[in-house]
């Protein structure tokens, strides 16, 4: 995983958030040359469809040695358990946790299921999931670090959020340095200031968080957080006007033209689920806003590949071309997300309160 992830950030490509984010990723890949480029592992650990001769197994405990006596990859027996009553669950819980972290990948939570293939028949289904199957999580880690600033970011429709700046520390498999902080009301009601100690959270694959501070080791200097003040009573990006939205805890940016706003709207287009027009995240879209190539996402279909190419992502004294193989590379994509299917489309256009899946759902 951060093999891929250093190749994408090497090839100016928006890099996956996490694993499990990769290999849904991988799967759903246009190209199946790609997804073959992948190092995808399968573990098999339940059956889709069998043919109605199939012999199977009246268990899971069965099935999973029916699995791996054909030859297929099946977690080891060390990680599953046979328990006959809630207290052995428990147990079997609480050695897997004991367990989990020296696995080679993350793991969250537990799956706790019938056993008995003719009892799950009998606990059934909801529309969604099976009854006879349930997830238990983990509580989310937590770990203490400094907090040594406090830096804005600009969102797609001007939202300004604040970002605590951390000293590195690690958490749930990954080193993590800079946590979300919300808005200006939780920094308020949690009184984060910059300076403090914090706990922060972090699980799975959602963003880490500051939780609350540790009052005991604040500094004596350390002042209240005055978002106002902290970024002059301006965007932090563009310099434009602001205003806090009435009804959210949030600050916007009223400057319609702002470059920060535009840049994102760009990436939000081309992002993964969206048009997955290739290598267009981070600096490449932020140069091609600064250079007043993009005003709009749908500036990004009137460029040519000479314009792509010549793109200079370092300074005007040390210049960085984008170069001929990446511009190829994002027209080839460009093309593609032009016969990409409605829902797409609307998915990309960015409008609030649909998502992925409203927009299929519109586009039906
Ligand atoms: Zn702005």
């Amino acid at each position: 995983f951060q093999r891929i992830k250093a190749e994408q950030e090497a090839a100016g490509e928006m890099p996956f958030v996490n694993p499990r984010n990769a290999a849904a990723g991988s799967l759903k890949q246009l190209d199946p040359k790609i997804t073959a480029k992948r190092p995808l592992e399968f573990i098999a650990y339940g059956l889709g469809f069998t043919s109605e001769d199939a012999e199977v197994p009246d268990t899971q405990e069965d099935l999973l040695k029916w699995l791996r006596k054909f030859g297929l990859p099946v977690h080891t027996t060390t990680h599953t358990w046979l328990c006959r009553s809630v207290d052995e669950i428990m147990a079997a819980i609480n050695e897997l946790d004991s367990l989990r972290h020296q696995f080679p990948f993350e793991t969250d939570g537990a799956v706790i299921k019938l056993n008995d293939r003719a009892l799950r028949e009998i606990a059934g289904y909801t529309s969604r999931a099976p009854k006879w199957a349930r997830a238990y999580k983990y509580a989310p880690e937590q770990a203490q670090t400094l907090l040594r600033a406090i830096t804005i970011q600009v969102g797609r429709t001007g939202v300004l959020t604040p970002v605590a700046e951390l000293d590195p520390v690690f958490v749930s498999g990954t080193t993590v340095s800079r946590a979300t902080l919300h808005n200006e009301d939780e920094i308020r009601r949690k009184d984060i200031r910059i300076g403090d100690t914090v706990v922060i959270e972090k699980a799975g694959e959602i963003i880490p968080a500051v939780i609350s501070v540790v009052t005991e080791r604040r500094p004596p200097e350390a002042q209240p957080f005055d978002f106002l003040a902290h970024i002059g009573g301006k965007c932090p990006a563009c310099g434009g006007p602001v205003k806090r939205n009435p009804e959210f805890a949030w600050w916007v940016c009223e400057n319609p033209s702002c470059p920060a706003q535009k840049t994102r709207r760009l990436e939000y287009m081309a992002k993964r689920g969206a048009l997955e027009i290739e290598s267009l995240g981070g600096i490449v879209a932020d140069k091609l806003v600064e250079n007043g190539l993009v005003d709009e996402p749908l500036d990004i279909f009137n460029l040519t590949e000479e314009q792509l190419a010549t793109l200079n992502l370092g300074t005007p004294s040390e210049p960085r071309v984008f170069g001929a193989k990446n511009a190829a590379k994002l027209i080839e994509t460009r093309e593609r997300a032009r016969t990409m299917p409605l829902g797409r489309w609307l998915h990309a256009l960015a409008i609030p309160e649909v998502g992925d899946t409203t927009a299929h759902d519109l586009a039906r």
